[in-house]
């Protein structure tokens, strides 16, 4: 049995808006790798690669907060930036301060 079928059709649109051109909204899609949240404008190429929660990070990197999405996480991971280069992707191997 495929998870990653039954877990897509589990996918409904986000509402949240895109913050790359804030035209479109970041609706299900299927990418590459399984399915993704991807902007429903015309051109844009901005997708998050689980459902953004429409909160954004605020982990300071030198001073400067992160700002992007913060996306759901998994089982084992809690919700995450969907910035990669973001320490707060990790949030789970982050030291607890
Ligand atoms: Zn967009
Ligand atoms: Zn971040």
């Amino acid at each position: 049995m495929a998870q990653e079928d039954c877990k897509f059709t589990e996918l409904t649109p986000s509402r949240i808006t895109c913050p790359e051109c804030a035209k479109g909204e970041l609706n299900p899609a299927r990418g590459r790798f399984g399915p993704v949240y991807k902007c429903t404008q015309r051109g844009c190429k901005f997708w998050v690669d689980s459902r953004p929660t429409g909160e954004v990070c605020g982990y300071l990197r030198n001073g400067v907060e992160c700002g992007s999405l913060i996306v759901e996480g998994t089982k084992t991971i809690p919700d995450r930036c969907s910035d990669r280069s973001c320490p707060n992707r990790n949030p789970h191997k982050l030291a607890k301060q």
